[in-house]
């Protein structure tokens, strides 16, 4: 846990050049030597190179600050992560963040201006719930019901909203800053949904549907902020317009990486930030070595679950910590699975992308702006179906995998061909799907967002489009903002 400010003996600040040589070894290599004397006063270090960092420093550069930006990983993206291995006639799979909305205007953005291309994704069309099949279509026209009590014809999505607008409308008619909707921040999605008299099975059904894409559970979730996503028109359902950068979503951070050069640093993660009013220190590992970067200001761009581990001199602020070390977040795994057939598309198959509430929970064809006719079914699973399939080992989660798939498809085992796991609780510079807006939690975005001292924050748990991409680059372009306002201070 990450320590608070007021418990800390205070420690002298390591001055930037005067570095404790008994703690930290320096050898004549690249890396080291550039920072071991350095006095920079005007350098930024923005740490950690996922949208949130690499959108920072990438517009930071282009203002004309010194910048530079400081990854743990060999490549640049974070949970933007596109696999071209083990995949075969050039195939990928997004095995992290996959989606843009249209509503996605920073990543919009970036698209246009470095000529990549917005391609739509495959909307819902099959349903597999309950050991029994339907479709979208009949869905919407009445044909198929589904097979959870309380639940309205003519949607999948959405089901609870019934159950919630007495608090919909409270909102509307009180405003969002009420004290009467700002109590409902106290209570949980499950336990709203109780209160409006929604039946077991609703509770069930939004597990499968809002709670998969939060990647947690009801009973974790604010029911402020499922209440204040309903108020809004754009709320997530099978009807809502998603796409996919064509190539890779890789290519965006990568094309950021490319215009930052050098300027970027990879296998250093950080380990401990000391900083006072005239500026940082960050000590990072180089292969077994600790090497010292001083700067004038420093840009925390890596998630709470491992920020709440970094060894931070004098700490931050009381609710700062609070912030960091219990913000929620979710558990995701992704499974590509590639078949040596599009069976999917043939005219008796379930559908192409499947709603169920299997184990994978959602299953679709990714590749299908990629030539066959070898093809890839993704699946996202999340919640405690992740934790679940967590706690096995990759063999034993792919033979589910391809067991669920052959409920879905009866044909798909004679046209297996391999498949590759993504379990992002277990990587190590995440641990963690996302940040998701837990009960209690309603400040804790803005807190986390606020700078302290000549540290600043950005990545996803800061935005308020959080758990996104789009989020990512929001955060980054706030931080790089404030910095560009406090510039007086810096040079
Ligand atoms: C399975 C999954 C599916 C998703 N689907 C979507 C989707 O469909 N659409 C969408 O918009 N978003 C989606 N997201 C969310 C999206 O990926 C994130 O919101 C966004 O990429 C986060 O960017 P970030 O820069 O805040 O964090 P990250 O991408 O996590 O970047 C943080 C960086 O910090 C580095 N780091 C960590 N610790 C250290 C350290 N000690 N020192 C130095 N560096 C460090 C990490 O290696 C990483 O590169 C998904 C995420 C997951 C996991």
């Amino acid at each position: 846990m990450i320590k608070n400010k007021n418990q800390l003996t205070r420690r002298t600040f390591i001055k930037k050049a005067g570095l404790t040589t008994s703690l930290f070894s320096f050898y004549p290599l690249p890396f080291s030597s550039i920072f071991s004397n350095s006095t920079d006063d005007k350098r930024i270090i923005v740490i950690g190179a996922g949208l949130a960092g690499l959108s920072c420093a990438y517009e930071l550069d282009q203002a004309g600050f010194n910048v530079i930006l400081i990854e743990a990983r060999s490549r640049p993206g974070g949970r933007v992560s596109t696999y071209r291995e083990p995949f075969s006639d050039n195939l990928y799979s997004e095995m992290g963040a996959e989606y843009v909305d249209s509503s996605d205007m920073y990543v919009h953005e970036y698209c246009k201006k470095f000529d990549l291309k917005v391609l739509p994704a495959k909307q819902y069309d099959g349903v597999y719930v309950k050991g029994q099949t339907s479709t979208i279509k009949g869905l919407r026209s009445g044909r198929d019901l589904l097979p959870f009590k309380g639940a309205l014809e003519g949607k999948l999505f959405g089901q609870e909203v019934q159950y919630i607008q007495k608090w919909i409308d409270l909102v509307k008619q009180k405003g969002i800053s009420s004290p009467e909707v700002q109590a409902l921040d106290k209570i949980s999605v499950e336990d709203i949904l109780k209160k409006g008299g929604a039946p077991k099975d609703i509770i069930d059904l939004y597990t499968y549907a809002n709670a998969t894409e939060a990647t947690a559970v009801p009973s974790k979730m604010s029911a402020l902020y499922m209440v204040l996503s309903n108020t809004r028109t754009s709320n997530f359902s099978e009807n809502t317009v998603e796409g996919r950068i064509f190539g890779g979503n890789d290519q965006l951070p990568k094309t950021l990486a490319k215009k930052l050069g050098t300027k970027i640093m990879y296998n250093k993660p950080l380990q401990r930030l000391d900083y006072d009013s005239n500026g940082i220190t960050a000590t990072v590992k180089e292969n077994k070595r600790l090497v010292q970067i001083p700067a004038k200001k420093c840009v925390l761009a890596i998630p709470a679950s491992i920020l709440k581990n970094i060894d931070i001199n004098p700490g931050f602020s009381i609710e700062k910590i609070n912030c960091i070390n219990n913000q929620q977040y979710g558990h995701a795994m992704k499974i590509a699975m590639q078949y040596r057939q599009r069976f999917w598309d043939n005219n008796n198959s379930i559908g192409q992308r499947v709603f169920t509430d299997t184990p994978l929970r959602r299953v679709y064809h990714f590749s299908i702006d990629q030539p066959g006719p070898r093809g890839i079914l993704l699946s996202f699973t999340s919640g405690e179906d992740a934790i679940k399939l967590g706690r096995l080992d990759n063999n034993k989660r792919l033979n589910i995998a391809q067991n669920t798939c052959r409920n879905l498809w009866p044909e798909a085992p004679k046209f297996w061909e391999k498949g590759v796991v993504k379990y992002w609780n277990e990587d190590p510079w995440v641990k963690a799907s996302y940040s998701f807006a837990g009960v209690g939690q309603k400040d804790f975005r803005e807190i986390l967002a606020k700078p302290e001292g000549p540290i600043f924050f950005a990545g996803e748990h800061t935005a308020f489009q959080r758990a996104s991409m789009n989020g990512a680059i929001e955060s980054g372009l706030r931080a790089k903002g404030r910095i560009e306002k406090s510039r007086d201070t810096i040079i």
